[in-house]
Formats: structure tokens, C-alpha cells, sequence
């Protein structure tokens, strides 16, 4: 019997096969949940619909996280065809390309506007649509990455809005924990996304990684998705407020060359 018989949840992020959101997906299905899945809007769904249908998902649902109106309608949906949910997967973010380019001391009030609505308030507003849908506790869990702690190049207002995420999570969790509800992210290392390839210079972050790393590699889906299980499920039951990382040991280093290069 799998780890997740029984349960069910929404997973909010899959753009195509080489999300994050859909490699947590798999190993949620593979140990038995129940998954219903919201994408982006229209554009996406000829990638999404087919993914989350091999899956046998009965909620397929488009909702843009900028308007409160589709966010309405999708937990309103996923209470008619659920009832009540388990867990929530957030894995969105935004930033428009022109701020990842230059300079952060560029950053544009707009730009910096839409990166914190997308990437940090979505989660705000998900947990608050799903609290009434976990009247037994539940699991929350977000995606983040290091760039919210330490300068990356390109990565610009995005590592502001993810030291915000990583905030909203302490946050979130403090408020829902009397609830028996969770609230985790996990910082993953560098994987090639459809929004990883808005990151100029992401090919040789990836080698220049897998060189360093304490493990020597580069971080999968699969990777993500079998700790995202541990955090979905009950065996981190008491685990909340955290951002655990997956990354192959790179945010342990203070050096970041090639031991090669110093020999
Ligand atoms: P992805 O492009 O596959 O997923 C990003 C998702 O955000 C897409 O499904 C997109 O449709 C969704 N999104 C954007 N704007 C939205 C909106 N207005 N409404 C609803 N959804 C919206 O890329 P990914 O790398 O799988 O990203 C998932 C998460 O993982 C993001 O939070 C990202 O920052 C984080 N992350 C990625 C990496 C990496 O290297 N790929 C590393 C660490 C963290």
C-alpha cells in the first residue's frame, strides 16, 4: 500500500513534463494519491491536460494566481469534486525577463510588483483558499531557491521574492499550525525548467554546479519529488516553517571552485 492511499491534493505549477511541480506529481501518484492539477491559463492547457490525465486526475482546472476571482473558482471547484484535500503543492513564480538581464538597482516598480504578486503572494492566497479544505490539518509545501540568501547573477528581484516566500512560509506556519496544518518549502537546486530558461547564463550555472557540488551532480525531478513526499506526508509530521534543501549540498559551501582548480 503506498504512502499516500486515501489521500488527495492539488498540485498548482505544472507548465510540462519538466516542472518541478510535475516531477512531485509522479512520485505522489506512484505512492498512491488521488491529484488534481491547475495550470496557468489556456495557453498551457495542451501541455497540462494530457499530462494530468494519465494520471486519471478529475480536476483539471486553468487559474491565474494574479486574479481572486479564478482562485474563487478553483477551490470552489476542488471542494465540489473533493470535498476536502490533504495536501497543496505551490510551485509558481514570475518575473519578466527584462529584471533578470540587467541590473537588480534596475529593477522596475512594475517588474518588482509582478515577481512578489506571482511568486510570494500566490502562496499567500492558495493557503488561505485551502485552509477551509483542510479541516483535519494538511501539507503545504512551496518551491524556492538559494538565490534568496545570496546574490545569484541573473536571478535579481526573483531572489528578493523568494527571501519573501521563505518569510510568508514562517509566517503561514505559525498562523495554520493550530490547525494541523503545515507549511514547508523546499530550495532546489539548479534544474532545466521552462523558467529556468529565463535565467541568462542557466546551461553553464548548471556545469559550473554539477563541478562543485558536494555530491558532483545536478538535482533532478525526482530528487525534488521524493522529499516533496517526505514533507507531503505524515513522516514530517512534525516538521513546519522550513526550507529544506535539495541541491546536492552547494549551500554548504563557502568556496565555490573546482577542487581541481586549487591542486
Ligand atoms: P516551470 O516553468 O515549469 O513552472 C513555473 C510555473 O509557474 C509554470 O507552470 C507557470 O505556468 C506558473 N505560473 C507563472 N505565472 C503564473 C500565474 N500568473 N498563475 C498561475 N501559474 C503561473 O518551472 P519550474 O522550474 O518547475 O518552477 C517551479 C518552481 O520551482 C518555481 O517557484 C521556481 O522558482 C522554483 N525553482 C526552480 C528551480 C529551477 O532551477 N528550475 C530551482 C529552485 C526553485
Amino acid at each position: 500500500m503506498g504512502l499516500f492511499e486515501g489521500k488527495k491534493g492539488l498540485i498548482f505549477g505544472v507548465a510540462n513534463k519538466y516542472s518541478i511541480a510535475w516531477g512531485i506529481a509522479q512520485a505522489l501518484a506512484a505512492e498512491g494519491a488521488e491529484l488534481g492539477f491547475s495550470y496557468a491559463g489556456p495557453a498551457l492547457e495542451r501541455r497540462v491536460r494530457p499530462l494530468a490525465e494519465s494520471l486519471n486526475a478529475r480536476y483539471i482546472e486553468p487559474c491565474d494566481v494574479t486574479r481572486d476571482e479564478d482562485i474563487e473558482r478553483a477551490f470552489a471547484k476542488a471542494q465540489e469534486v473533493y470535498g476536502t484535500i490533504d495536501f497543496l503543492v505551490h510551485a509558481i513564480a514570475f518575473a519578466k525577463r527584462e529584471e533578470l538581464d540587467g541590473r537588480f538597482v534596475d529593477t522596475s516598480r512594475d517588474g518588482f510588483h509582478l515577481a512578489m504578486d506571482v511568486s510570494v503572494y500566490s502562496l499567500v492566497a492558495l493557503t488561505r483558499a485551502a485552509e477551509p479544505l483542510m479541516p483535519n490539518g494538511g501539507s503545504i509545501l512551496t518551491l524556492t531557491y538559494y538565490g534568496s540568501e545570496k546574490v545569484m547573477p541573473h536571478y535579481n528581484v526573483m531572489g528578493v521574492a523568494k527571501a519573501a516566500l521563505e518569510a510568508s512560509v514562517r509566517y503561514l506556519a505559525a498562523d495554520l499550525g493550530p490547525k494541523g496544518i503545515r507549511v514547508n518549502a523546499i530550495s532546489a537546486g539548479p534544474i532545466k525548467t521552462l523558467s529556468a530558461s529565463g535565467v541568462a547564463g542557466f546551461r553553464r550555472m548548471l556545469h559550473h554546479f554539477s563541478k562543485v557540488a558536494p555530491l558532483r551532480r545536478n538535482v533532478t525531478q525526482e530528487d525534488i519529488g521524493k522529499t516533496a513526499l517526505w514533507l507531503l506526508s505524515d513522516w514530517a509530521n512534525a516538521v513546519t516553517g522550513e526550507v529544506i534543501y535539495v541541491d546536492a549540498g552547494y549551500n554548504i559551501l563557502g568556496l565555490t571552485v573546482p577542487l581541481e582548480e586549487l591542486s
